[in-house]
Formats: C-alpha cells, sequence, structure tokens
C-alpha cells in the first residue's frame, strides 16, 4: 500500500482495523450532505474534521445556496429553470474550464433544496427581496437570518438522525492507495494515534486553498498577500494529494474576494446594503468604481488601489438591512456603522475634504434621479440617491475562498489527466474545479461556493450509495 500526501506508509500506522463504505475529508456542507446522501442509501459514513467544529467557511457564509426552478420559486410566481441559471452563470464567468459542471449543478440545485428541506429539516428559504450578483431571478435560498452557522447545524442534526459519525480534532494526513484505488486515509488525531481507515470510497471536502500562502503564490499570487476572512482549515492539502494521483486540475486560479468587511468589527459587511444602493469611496471621498460588478468582482477592481474604503449608507438601506439580517446589527451594536446627520459630518468621519465627498454623493444622486448611468456605469443606484442621515462603515477588501481544483464528473469522482476517474476518490465543493470562471475574482456569481459544496457532496453521497 503506498499514500499521497504526508509519508505515512501501513506500517507506520499505529491502530488499524477501522473500516467504512464512505469516508469524508472536512465537515463543511459540501461533507454533510454527501455523507447523508449515502447514509440515507444505507451506507456507513464518517466524516473527519481537523479543527473543534464542524463547518468550515460553511458557518462563516451566509449559506445561500442557488436552486433553479424550486417549488418555493413557483410559490413566489417566479419563473426559473436549470438553463437560465446555466446562462446567468456562464455570462458572469466567460468561458471556463469546468463548463459541464455548471450545467450539472444547475440541473440538480432544485432537488437538492428540496430534498435538504423536506427530507432533513434543514432551514432554507428563498430570498426574494433581492437578487444577487449574476442572477437575472431570486433563486437563493438561505437560513432564515442569512447565517451558514445554521446550515451547518441542521446538516450536522440531520446527520446524527440519519446515524452518520462525525469525527472533529481529526485531520487527515493523507490517502491510502492500494492497486490503483484510494481505499481509505490515513490520519492524526489531535489527541490519539496515527493509525489507518479503510474505506471503499474517499471524498475530499475539505475546501480550496485560500489558507495556504505557499498554494496562493503558485496559483493565485495576486492574492498572496491580501488579507483571508475565511476558515483556517482551508490549506489545500487534499488538493495536492489529488494531483499526485495523477487528478487534472481545472480553474485553479479562480477565487472569491469580498469588497466589504468591516475592518473594526472584523466580519462582512452585508453586501445587501450595496444591493439597496450604498456606495464606497476611498479615503480622499472619490468612488473606487461600479460598485454594482459585485462583491467578489469589485474586490478584485480595488484591492490594488485601496486597502482602505469607507461603504456609505442612508436610512432607508440601514433600517432594511438591520430588520433582515441580525449580523449587521452586530456589527451596529459594535459601533461600526455610526450614523453622520450631513454630508460635513459624513467627511469628517471618513477623513477626507467635505466637498469631495459632497460632489461624489451628488453625482451619484443625479444620475439616480435621471435613471442614467452614473460616471462608472453602475444605473441600480434607487430613487433620488442617498438621502441624509447618512451612515458610514469602514471597510477593506479580502480574499474569501478559492474556487478551482480537481477535476470531477458529474458524480463528483476524480477525474485524471488521462480523463478517466480515479477508483475509491470522489472531491467536492472548494477541493473541486469551481464554476466560476478560469481567472480571477470577476467571474463569481453568489452562491458558486455552495453550489458545488452542496452539489457535488449530494452527487458523490448518491453515487456512493448507488
Ligand atoms: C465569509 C464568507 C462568506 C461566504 N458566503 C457564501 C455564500 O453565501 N454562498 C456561497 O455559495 N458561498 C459563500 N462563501 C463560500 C462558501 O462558504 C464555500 O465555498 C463553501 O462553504 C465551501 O464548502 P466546503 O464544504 O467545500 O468547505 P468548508 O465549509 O470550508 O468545509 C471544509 C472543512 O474541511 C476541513 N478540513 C480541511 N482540511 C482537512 C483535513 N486534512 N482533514 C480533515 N478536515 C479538513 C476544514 O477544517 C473545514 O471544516 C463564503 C465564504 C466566506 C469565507
Amino acid at each position: 500500500m503506498t499514500t499521497a500526501g504526508e509519508a505515512v506508509t501501513a506500517s507506520e500506522s499505529v491502530t488499524e482495523g477501522e473500516s467504512y463504505d464512505f469516508v469524508v475529508v472536512g465537515a463543511g456542507a459540501c461533507g454533510l450532505v454527501a455523507a447523508l446522501a449515502a447514509r440515507e442509501a444505507g451506507k456507513s459514513a464518517l466524516v473527519l474534521e481537523k479543527l473543534d467544529e464542524p463547518g468550515g467557511n460553511t458557518t462563516l457564509s451566509t449559506g445561500s445556496v442557488p436552486g433553479a426552478g424550486t417549488r418555493f420559486q413557483r410559490e413566489a410566481g417566479i419563473d426559473d429553470s436549470p438553463a437560465r441559471m446555466v446562462e446567468d452563470l456562464l455570462r458572469t464567468s466567460g468561458p471556463h474550464e469546468a463548463e459541464e459542471l455548471v450545467s450539472w449543478m444547475a440541473e440538480s440545485s432544485a432537488e437538492v433544496i428540496e430534498w435538504l428541506v423536506d427530507e432533513h429539516a434543514v432551514g432554507l428559504y428563498l430570498i426574494t427581496d433581492y437578487k444577487h450578483v449574476g442572477h437575472s431571478v431570486p433563486r437563493l435560498h438561505a437560513p432564515a437570518d442569512r447565517n451558514g452557522a445554521n446550515l451547518t447545524a441542521d446538516l450536522v442534526r440531520a446527520c446524527d438522525r440519519a446515524g452518520v459519525t462525525i469525527r472533529t480534532r481529526t485531520p487527515v494526513a493523507g490517502l491510502l492507495v492500494e492497486a490503483d484505488r484510494v481505499a481509505g486515509v490515513t490520519v492524526d488525531p489531535v489527541d490519539g494515534v496515527r493509525h489507518d481507515i479503510r474505506a471503499e470510497a474517499v471524498l475530499l471536502a475539505s475546501n480550496g486553498f485560500a489558507a495556504s500562502r505557499a498554494l496562493l503564490e503558485r496559483w493565485i499570487p495576486v492574492m498572496a498577500h491580501t488579507p483571508y476572512h475565511g476558515g483556517a482549515g482551508s490549506t489545500g492539502e487534499s488538493i495536492v494529494w489529488a494531483e499526485q494521483l495523477g487528478a487534472a486540475l481545472a480553474n485553479e486560479t479562480a477565487y472569491q474576494a469580498y469588497a466589504a468587511v468591516a475592518t473594526e468589527a472584523g466580519d462582512i459587511l452585508s453586501w445587501t446594503t450595496v444591493e439597496l444602493g450604498a456606495v464606497i469611496v476611498g479615503p480622499d471621498g472619490h468612488r473606487l468604481g461600479d460598485e454594482s460588478v459585485g462583491y467578489s468582482a469589485f474586490a478584485e477592481v480595488i484591492a490594488s488601489v485601496a486597502s482602505e474604503s469607507f461603504t456609505i449608507m442612508d436610512q432607508r438601506i440601514y433600517d432594511y438591512v438591520s430588520r433582515n439580517e441580525p449580523r449587521f446589527v452586530k456589527i451596529i451594536d459594535l459601533g461600526c456603522v455610526p450614523e453622520a446627520p450631513d454630508v460635513t459630518a459624513l467627511a469628517a468621519l471618513i477623513g477626507c475634504d467635505g466637498q469631495t465627498l459632497a460632489g461624489t454623493l451628488a453625482a451619484a444622486a443625479a444620475s439616480a434621479a435621471a435613471g442614467t448611468a452614473d460616471e462608472f456605469g453602475r444605473t441600480d443606484l434607487a430613487g433620488n440617491g442617498l438621502q441624509a442621515p447618512y451612515y458610514v462603515c469602514r471597510t477593506h477588501p479580502a480574499l474569501f475562498h478559492t474556487q478551482g481544483g480537481v477535476a470531477v464528473d458529474q458524480h463528483a469522482r476524480v477525474v485524471s489527466t488521462s480523463g478517466t476517474p480515479i477508483t475509491g476518490l470522489y472531491a467536492g465543493g472548494g477541493v473541486a474545479a469551481g464554476i466560476s470562471g478560469r481567472d480571477g475574482a470577476a467571474g463569481y456569481a453568489s452562491g458558486n461556493g455552495l453550489s458545488t459544496a452542496v452539489g457535488l457532496g449530494y452527487a458523490a453521497g448518491r453515487h456512493v450509495g448507488r
């Protein structure tokens, strides 16, 4: 038996004898959904998580999962289809190396969401009050409070009910490889001894490599020194193991960034603020571009010109987001969204020249009132622009997660450079090739991260179940 990953051989293992039908590396949305689907089909399933708690980036996210043609959309009178979702995503991403994956994810997206809600009591609700970046109709389904921690909690409860074993503080250190197939994993538990666990199938669900400076230098050097705002577990070792076994890579230079992390709160400032009309200015009081290109693309726009920015909103936006998003209220409670009764006070909070800022807001308001594109091409500013009193949050761009990885087929099986599946090995979520284009942050549409996490997790679990 040989291994991929750390130099672990079977003879070095201290404990042997554990065996499961399905072993999953990583307890985020991808791993938990996959284990649930396989368990439902009667397979024994073990999920291994290296950190103290399950959840990874899924917990940090807003938990928004795209579904095209769900019954929740039909009930809300929204006409959607997988074909429309594919069109939307490819329009946003441009051509890339995993376009078939976009179709597979779109085609199963409604089924997965309904299965999670109906069969496993996972709380996902269609967001109808606004559309997200890259989507021509409302199709994101999220926890009621748009907090990914609740998606994780619901999935963990569903796994518990179904009889999935979840073991935390148990890093996987490498893959067991036997006669050209993956036959299990080697684990190195924080509180135990290194040992092998055999499996008929292994799913790599350990997310991407945004927490690894070395892998960023290799694939996305432009982001290697940008602040990272994701889970500590995303260190990319699974992608390297799969590559060592001959897996093809795809879209590994794509990533999701975020334009507005609330600096003092250390949490994301909801992009709903911008979608409802907030604008972002630099320290000099000038806008930095067209914010409506989306939080990921806009982060890429501003990362090279401003390490600090200010997101300005008015009472209408502030009240709406406070009513709907507890996470925003937390940022307010920390004092990170102070009020300014007029432009002069707003400029003082930002530390910029009042006349410059007044000119910036007046220009945006004029194009909003005229219903024309502003100087950057933005067309979605509402009404007569922002009205006093204003609110402002100090923000900065950050890297959230990487979007590319190993090539997979429609069953989430890892595909080798010769085009054939590597027996016994599956990948999903941030480990797998993404659907956000082949390069940079601009191809990311809202929900693309959880789309391949939930979608490929479901595909892997169902295939293993069969
Ligand atoms: C702040 C933020 C907001 C976001 N909002 C959204 C959103 O609303 N919608 C969306 O689609 N996407 C969003 N994303 C991206 C999304 O969270 C991820 O794409 C998605 O959660 C990936 O799911 P996953 O299961 O692949 O990985 P994760 O949820 O990160 O789970 C992977 C798990 O594997 C564990 N692990 C890693 N290596 C090992 C190992 N060797 N052994 C054992 N365990 C290991 C990790 O610790 C982690 O717990 C957001 C990301 C961030 C950071």
